[in-house]
């Protein structure tokens, strides 16, 4: 019974154990890669804590969308926290301790007691793929002997930096010795001609080496040369120079991305109906799309800082007039959330309510895909975040940047100095530099600007095609998985 038992296993796809880091945007780009390695033919276990798998369930179509992959399971685990532990501000830094020592011994549990395949259809796991920072995850697969692969779904130049932590501290560059912000950093292979240190991650600009962000990623590149390979969102044609230098540290990388595009590719070639999985968090209005299909091409900039970003009314104000002053057609997201206090909405002067009626649309959340992809949307002021860019990148539209925390920063002098793919704002906040930088983007210095931007997403869209860079990249990938047995 015991050799059947083994023929039965060895008959079975290879199981999958994917682990994300239990945040939302991580989870989110996490389940586009699952989705992709179903596709492939592969047995998946997605492993989520308690607390995300109860906001993720009740928010979106996670169950519907895996139904038609009978190898698909979602799994859960707890992460060690009290229920209501707010898991983020400064409490952030507790989730990353409780996972350390609460969930790594469940989590090593979860994979010597058979129980994820105890169910007799699937195969015992195979492989992990887990999140880069949830080092503990390699621990428990060397101990153990599954091989294991890292991801990492923030922008991979923040994430060099991140490896490159080290290398500033040992070279006195970092922290500053003092506040002048425009001083080049030269510890960065890659990076040198053009960054500065205001572009560094923004806990950099604290300046404090037992902040508990500076601990987290100085172990970054170790952590992650742990693992049998890397799993990037992002491709060869955009990061080339970038990866080749992350090489030097982590030989095995996998450049699958823009994920977003890698799956709705892989949707429409498999004749699916089902639409990419949604990671909005709010109701879109739809409505600005026919506001657009009234404008004419390129001759309107869509403004949109994401999910979590805020600024004050000041700010509100300041971005306002910038915009209506430049006399260009806007499309400006204002979530619900994202201004302190709402008494401005009764506040709002005379030439901003004219200027906007006249040439701009304000809605509380945009579908931001189809907007970015419309012909009448010609530049995107954007925060900059990585899933953001990749969006604006694959669909050829420039960008202003203007970030607000983490790889942000990083993201906005890659945009303006290594892409050449618009302007950086970082740091200022006048409605003259707004006014001045909206005019450059749109009318100055519009064409320079569109047709690099139209070159990029040539790559991009060429990098998802049999034989492109992304594609053959998640090939050897799954081939990779096939090969362990
Ligand atoms: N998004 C959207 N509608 C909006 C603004 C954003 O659908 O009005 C989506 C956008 O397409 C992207 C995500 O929300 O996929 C934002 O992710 P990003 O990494 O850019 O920023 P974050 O929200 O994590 O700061």
């Amino acid at each position: 019974p015991f050799f059947n038992q083994k023929m039965d296993q060895e008959s079975l796809p290879p199981h999958v154990l994917i682990f994300p880091l239990p945040l939302q945007g991580p989870v989110n780009s996490t389940f586009k890669l699952a989705e992709l390695l179903c596709f492939s033919g592969l047995d998946i276990t997605f492993l989520l804590t308690e607390n995300i798998h109860n906001r993720l369930i009740s928010h979106t179509n996670i169950n519907s969308r895996f139904e038609r992959f009978p190898g698909f399971q979602i799994k859960t685990i707890s992460d060690g926290l009290p229920q209501d532990h707010p898991r983020k501000g400064s409490k952030y830094m507790e989730l990353f301790d409780s996972l350390k020592s609460k969930t790594k011994p469940l989590f090593k549990d979860m994979l010597t007691s058979g129980w994820l395949s105890s169910d007799g259809k699937r195969r015992e796991v195979s492989c992990i793929i887990a999140d880069g920072v949830l080092g503990f995850t390699c621990d428990v697969a060397n101990e153990i002997g599954i091989p294991i692969f890292s991801i990492r779904t923030i922008s991979p130049c923040c994430l060099w930096i991140f490896f490159c932590l080290p290398q500033l501290i040992e070279s006195g560059e970092y922290p500053f010795k003092d506040d002048d912000l425009d001083e080049p950093i030269k510890s960065v292979p890659g990076a040198e001609t053009f960054l500065r240190r205001r572009d560094l991650p923004d806990f950099c600009r604290t300046g404090d080496l037992t902040d508990s962000n500076v601990q987290l990623y100085k172990t970054e590149g170790q952590e992650n040369s742990r693992a049998y390979g890397l799993i990037l969102n992002t491709f060869e044609e955009l990061d080339g120079n970038l990866l080749s230098q992350m090489r030097n540290v982590c030989p095995n990388i996998y450049p699958i991305g823009p994920l977003h595009a890698h799956l709705k590719n892989k949707l429409s070639e498999e004749n699916n109906s089902m639409p990419p999985s949604s990671n909005s968090l709010f109701e879109e209005d739809k409505s600005c799309i026919n506001w657009l299909n009234n404008q004419l091409p390129n001759s309107v900039i869509y403004v949109s800082f994401g999910s979590i970003a805020t600024m004050t009314k000041e700010q509100l104000m300041e971005f306002w007039y910038g915009l209506v002053n430049s006399k260009q057609r806007f499309l400006w997201v204002i979530r619900l959330d994202s201004v302190a206090g709402d008494d401005w909405k009764n506040k709002i002067p005379v030439e901003l309510a004219e200027g906007t009626k006249e040439r701009g649309y304000i809605v509380g959340w945009a579908p931001q895909e189809e907007v970015l992809a419309h012909p009448s949307v010609g530049g995107f002021w954007t925060h900059c975040g990585w899933n953001s860019i990749l969006e604006t990148v694959y669909e050829g539209k420039p960008m202003i940047c203007w970030p607000y925390f983490m790889d942000q920063q990083v993201n906005s002098r890659f945009v303006e100095a290594a892409w050449k793919l618009g302007l950086d704002m970082k740091d200022t906040c006048d409605r003259e530099i707004v006014e001045k930088m909206v005019k450059d983007l749109m009318m100055v210095r519009k064409d320079e600007f569109l047709e690099r931007a139209n070159q990029m997403s040539k790559f991009a869209k060429k990098c998802l095609v049999e034989g492109g860079s992304s594609y053959s990249n998640f090939e050897r990938l799954v081939n990779d998985i096939k090969s362990f047995k």
